[in-house]
C-alpha cells in the first residue's frame, strides 16, 4: 500500500475527550471516529487491526473444533420472553419496534437465539458434542460508555455456545475454551490471566474472566504473582483430549487470581506475602458453564442413549474482539505511539523513502515493496513528499513493528536500514536480506482466518 493513496487521517493534536492512552492513540492514528456516544466508525487502519484480531479468533476457535455461524443482530423479543430475560435484562437492552408494532431488540448476547437453532435441528445425543460460535456486533446501552472501544455501546464480540449431553462433557467444553483462549491471546502478544469471576446476569457457577493487567483497567484484581510466569507457548494440544485440557486448566487456574467480585481475603492471605498483588485489569473475555438454565427454559432436549429426552448442558464463552484493540495498545505503546505485536499489526513493515523523487531511492523502495508483497507480506510505503522527521513520526504513531528506511547514502553502499519499533535498534543490510529477515520474523504470525 502506498501512503499517498491510503486513507490515514492522523491527528496532530491530542484529542481532549480521550482519557486513556489507547483511546488517544486510536484517534490520533486515524483508526476510529466516534459517530455517537460509544458508537464508532472503523477507519482503514483500525478496521485492518480489527480484522486481524477477528481472524486469529476464528483460527483458534476452529482449531478447537468449534463451528462458525452468523446470527442476526436484530432479534424478536419472543425468544427472550421464553427465557425470562426480555424483562430481566433491563435498560442495557436496546429495544426496537418494527412497523407492525412487534417488539424487537438489538442483540446484547445470543443464548436464546442459538438455543432456538439447536432445538430446531438437533434431536439426538449422537449429534453431540456441538459448539457453535459467531463474531458479531453487539449492542448494550451502557450507562457510561467510555475509553473509546474499550467500553462501547456497540462492540464486536465473539460469542460461542457449547451443547453437551452431560455436565462432565460440558466441563470439558469449558476447559477446551479456556485452553483455546490462552492460545488466542498469546498470539496477539498479550498475557491474559484467567481469574475466577462472578457470573452476573448470564447465570451459572463456573466462570472465569480473562484479564490483561493495565493501570487503566476497570476491574480490581488480586493475584499471586506466580501466575504471570505461566505461558502457553507452542505446546501441542489435542482438543479432544479431556485429561490434557483439564491439565492445562488446572495449571493456569489453581494459583490465586480473582476479580473483586469473588475476592476472598482469607484465601489471598495464604499466598506468600511477597507474591500478593493487587492491581487493575481489562476484561478481554469470559467463559461460563451454566448447565441446563436455557435448555430447561426453552425446551432444548436431545434423546439420550436410553431413548429418554434430556436437557442439554450448555455454556457460553465470549471474547471482546473490539475491546482487544484498546487492551493491546494499553499493554504495548510508548510516548511516540502504538507498538503493535507482530500477530496483529495492520501492515508488516513500513518503508520510509528519505528522498522521494530521487530516481534510485524511489526504485529501491518500489522493489522492496514488490519483494515484500511477493513474499506474502503487506508493507506500507510512505511515498509522500515529506520531511524524514514527519515520516518517522507517522510510522512511530501507527506502530508498525518494523521499518525499512531507504536513502541515497545507504544505497551507495548497497544497504537499507531495518529498525525495530519496540527496541529502536537499527541494522544496515542489503534490501534482500531485510526482506528475508522480515519473512523469518513473520513466519509464525501469518493469519488466514475463516
Ligand atoms: P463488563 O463486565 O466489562 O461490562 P461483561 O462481563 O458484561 O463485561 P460479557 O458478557 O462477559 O461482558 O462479554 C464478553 C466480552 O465482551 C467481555 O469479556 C468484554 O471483553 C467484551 N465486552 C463486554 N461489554 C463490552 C463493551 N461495552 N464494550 C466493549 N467490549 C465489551
Ligand atoms: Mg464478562
Amino acid at each position: 500500500m502506498r501512503l499517498s493513496r491510503y486513507f490515514l487521517p492522523v491527528l496532530k493534536e491530542t484529542p481532549a475527550e480521550a482519557q486513556i492512552v489507547s483511546h488517544r492513540l486510536m484517534l490520533r492514528a486515524g483508526m476510529i471516529k466516534q459517530s455517537a456516544a460509544g458508537i464508532y466508525s472503523w477507519l482503514p487502519l483500525g478496521f485492518k487491526v480489527l480484522r486481524k484480531i477477528e481472524n486469529i479468533v476464528h483460527e483458534e476457535q476452529m482449531r478447537a473444533g468449534h463451528i462458525p455461524i452468523q446470527m442476526p443482530t436484530i432479534q424478536s423479543a419472543d425468544l427472550w420472553r421464553e427465557s425470562g430475560r426480555y424483562e430481566a435484562y433491563g435498560d442495557e437492552m436496546l429495544r426496537i419496534k418494527d412497523r407492525g408494532g412487534r417488539d424487537m431488540l438489538f442483540t446484547p448476547t445470543a443464548e436464546e437465539l442459538v438455543t432456538d437453532i439447536f432445538r430446531s435441528h438437533v434431536s439426538s445425543y449422537k449429534d453431540l458434542p456441538l459448539t457453535l460460535y459467531q463474531i458479531q456486533w453487539k449492542f448494550r446501552d451502557e450507562v457510561r460508555p467510555r475509553f473509546g472501544v474499550m467500553r462501547g455501546r456497540e462492540f464486536y464480540m465473539k460469542d460461542g455456545y457449547n451443547f453437551d449431553l452431560t455436565k462432565e462433557d460440558a466441563l470439558h467444553a469449558y476447559n477446551r475454551h479456556l485452553v483455546s483462549y490462552l492460545r488466542t491471546y498469546e498470539r496477539m502478544g498479550l498475557q491474559a490471566i484467567p481469574m475466577r469471576a462472578d457470573s452476573g446476569p448470564i447465570g451459572g457457577d463456573d466462570t472465569h474472566e480473562f484479564l490483561v493487567l493495565a493501570d487503566t483497567g476497570e476491574s480490581e484484581v488480586f493475584y499471586d504473582s506466580a501466575v504471570t510466569d505461566l505461558t502457553f507457548g507452542d505446546r501441542e494440544i489435542n482438543y479432544d483430549d479431556v485429561a490434557q485440557c483439564a491439565g492445562v486448566m488446572e495449571e493456569f487456574t489453581t494459583k490465586y487470581a480473582r476479580t473483586d467480585e469473588t475476592h476472598d481475603e482469607a484465601l489471598f492471605n495464604e499466598v506468600p506475602e511477597e507474591r500478593r498483588r493487587v492491581a487493575r485489569g481489562i476484561e478481554v473475555g469470559q467463559i461460563f458453564y451454566f448447565g441446563t438454565k436455557y435448555s430447561d427454559a426453552m425446551g432444548a432436549t436431545v434423546q439420550g442413549p436410553d431413548g429418554k429426552p434430556v436437557p442439554v448442558h450448555m455454556g457460553s464463552h465470549g471474547i471482546g474482539v473490539s475491546r482487544l484493540l484498546g487492551a493491546i495498545i494499553e499493554a504495548s505503546h510508548d510516548d511516540n505511539g502504538i507498538i503493535w505485536p507482530e500477530g496483529v499489526t495492520p501492515f508488516h513493515a513500513g518503508i520510509v523513502n528519505l528522498k522521494q523523487g530521487d530516481e534510485e531511492a524511489d526504485a529501491a523502495c518500489e522493489a522492496l515493496e514488490a519483494a515484500l508483497e511477493a513474499a506474502g507480506l503487506e508493507p506500507l510505503y510512505d511515498d509522500r513528499k515529506e520531511r524524514a522527521g514527519g515520516k518517522f513520526a507517522t510510522m512511530d504513531l501507527i506502530g508498525l513493528p518494523w521499518r525499512i528506511t531507504v536513502g541515497p547514502r545507504g544505497l551507495k553502499n548497497g544497504v537499507v536500514e531495518l529498525t525495530s519499533r519496540r527496541t529502536g535498534e537499527s541494522e544496515e543490510l542489503p534490501p534482500e536480506a531485510a526482506v528475508a529477515k522480515l519473512v523469518e520474523i513473520y513466519k509464525d504470525h501469518m493469519v488466514k482466518g475463516l
